[in-house]
This record gives C-alpha cells, structure tokens and sequence, in this order.
C-alpha cells in the first residue's frame, strides 16, 4: 500500500517531487541556508541538486518563493559538488 506523500515544488525547474529528491533553503537573518538536517525553522525553499535547477533558483527561482529579492552573496553554497 502507498501512502500519500507530502510534495514540495522545486524552484529551479518548478517540478513537483519527493521532498527526498530535493534540498531544502531557509532564509534566515544570514541569507538562505542549506537546510541539511531540516530542522532550520523558518519558510523553505526546495530545489534539486542539479546544477540547472540552481541555475533557475538563482535566476529568480528564490526570489520568487520568497518574494523578496535575494542578492547571490546572500545564499549559501549549491546543494551538490
Ligand atoms: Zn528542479
């Protein structure tokens, strides 16, 4: 039996999957985080870890979620590499 999952919409490419699949950014008084453990309370932002996606996050993707918008020396490192 399947049970129904909660889905979160990555900001990159604006697909919808897994939660597992994705990374999960916070903004915080610092900028946006990558959430590792996600436990960074605060409003998220998911994106997949793939260098597109990024691309697309950084290119209005983040802004958009958080609809404010967010200089690049403001967000932490990429969710791969
Ligand atoms: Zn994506």
């Amino acid at each position: 039996m399947s049970r129904s999952r909660p889905l979160r919409t990555c900001v990159g490419c604006r697909r919808v999957d897994d939660p597992g699949a994705l990374r999960r950014y916070v903004r915080t008084g610092h900028g946006l985080v990558l959430d590792e453990d996600r436990r960074v309370p605060g409003r998220g932002a998911w994106v997949h870890p793939d260098p597109r996606c990024w691309d697309g996050a950084l290119r209005g993707g983040f802004a958009r979620s958080f609809r404010t918008p967010i200089r690049p020396d403001q967000i932490d490192r990429p969710p791969f590499g």
